[in-house]
């Protein structure tokens, strides 16, 4: 059966990828996205890849109106919630902006659910909801230890959609992303941050693309085996096809009222040198790199179990390290400044 999708934050890095997994597994999708940190090139590129054209509403996912609307136009079996903001630091600096845009968001967007009847809503919340853990691997299970205010906005969203899906009888999951890194084989669409990036995958690719001087390893004395961090690192693919299966699992088995909590991870961890080392051998040439000071906030290793996907709607992921630099440094070699040649 194919079914309609409503994708908020469909423009951006994970959204891309997930609309062309779904657009490929036959869905039919509708966009809303605000472009605040997003192309419309990037959805052009999408109708590219999956050959069928993207429409886009661009507008706030606060905006109660705008979403009456949309589900009054199109028959929405199910809404894939991944608009918001995602920057911790920021987050620690301005916590009423993530409160408002992804707390408040998601309260306007499951309320218009509410209205219009839709009962089926898969949300993008994180792993960092863990916090620092006491065990890895993570299960679901964990505490939940949120440090950020983008982490305490995120966790406030999964108990929010729990509570609707109890009350409703909607059948929801909240997916909890490690590290996404890599882009579409096609090189076509990728991750393309705002100013300096403030994550390892996107830096490393911008050094390497000679658009910044130096990497630094934010340090080398942590318990870990090389003491460099480590990170469950998941190709965006991958995550894209676990966005698909628990669409999937939503539409065809899940039970009313039923709200689990999923790691996306591969449950293997890479330090911060192991991954600069897969970059170099792909690239075929060293990247400038220098040890500097700890980055607050940073917790030595940190890595999914990711069973419950498995279990649940049969998901794992498939890519390796090595394909991850390989589909980031594609994307970035064919699009150096990203979507801003569009
Ligand atoms: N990292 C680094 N240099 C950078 C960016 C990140 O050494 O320029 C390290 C960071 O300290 C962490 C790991 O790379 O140990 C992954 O960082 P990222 O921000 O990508 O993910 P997160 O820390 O949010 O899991």
């Amino acid at each position: 059966m194919h079914s309609t999708i409503l994708v908020t934050g469909g423009a951006g890095y994970i959204g891309s990828h997930t609309l062309v997994a779904l657009l490929e597994d036959g869905h039919r999708v509708v966009v809303l996205d605000d472009l605040s940190n997003a192309s419309p090139a990037a959805l052009a590129r999408v109708g590219e890849i999956a050959g069928k054209p993207v429409q886009l509403i661009r507008g706030d996912v606060r905006d109660g109106a705008l979403l009456d609307q949309i589900f009054a136009m199109h028959p929405i079996d199910c809404v894939l919630h991944l608009a918001g903001v995602k920057a911790v630091g920021e987050s620690v600096a301005n916590p009423q902006k993530y409160f408002e845009i992804n707390t408040q968001g998601s309260l306007a967007l499951f309320s218009a659910m509410q209205r219009a009847g839709v009962a089926r809503a898969v949300f993008s919340s994180t792993a960092t909801v863990y916090g620092a853990p006491e065990f890895v691997p993570l299960t679901e299970a964990a505490a939940l230890r949120p440090e950020s205010p983008y982490a305490t906005s995120k966790l406030a969203v999964e108990y929010m959609l729990a509570g609707f899906a109890r009350a409703h009888s909607w059948r929801a999951i909240n997916l909890r992303y490690f590290n996404p890194v890599g882009a579409h084989p096609s090189g076509r669409i990728g991750e393309d941050p705002l100013g300096e990036p403030a994550n390892l995958f996107p830096y490393i690719a911008q050094v390497a693309g000679k658009r910044r001087q130096i990497l630094s390893i934010f340090g080398n004395d942590y318990p870990t085996a090389d003491g460099t961090c480590e990170r469950d690192y998941i190709h965006v693919c991958d995550l894209a096809a676990g966005h698909v299966a628990a669409v999937n699992y939503l539409l065809n088995h899940a039970m009313p009222g039923e709200c689990p909590a999923v790691n996306l991870g591969t449950g293997q961890a890479y330090s911060v040198l192991q991954v600069l080392a897969q970059w170099q051998a792909t690239c075929g040439f060293d990247i400038a790199h220098q040890i500097a000071p700890r980055r607050a906030g940073d917790v030595p290793s940190y890595f999914a179990n990711p069973a419950g996907a498995q279990s649940l709607f049969g998901w794992r992921a498939r890519q390796d390290l090595a394909r991850m630099c390989a589909d980031h440094w594609a994307w970035q070699q064919q699009n150096p400044h990203g979507y801003n040649a569009d």
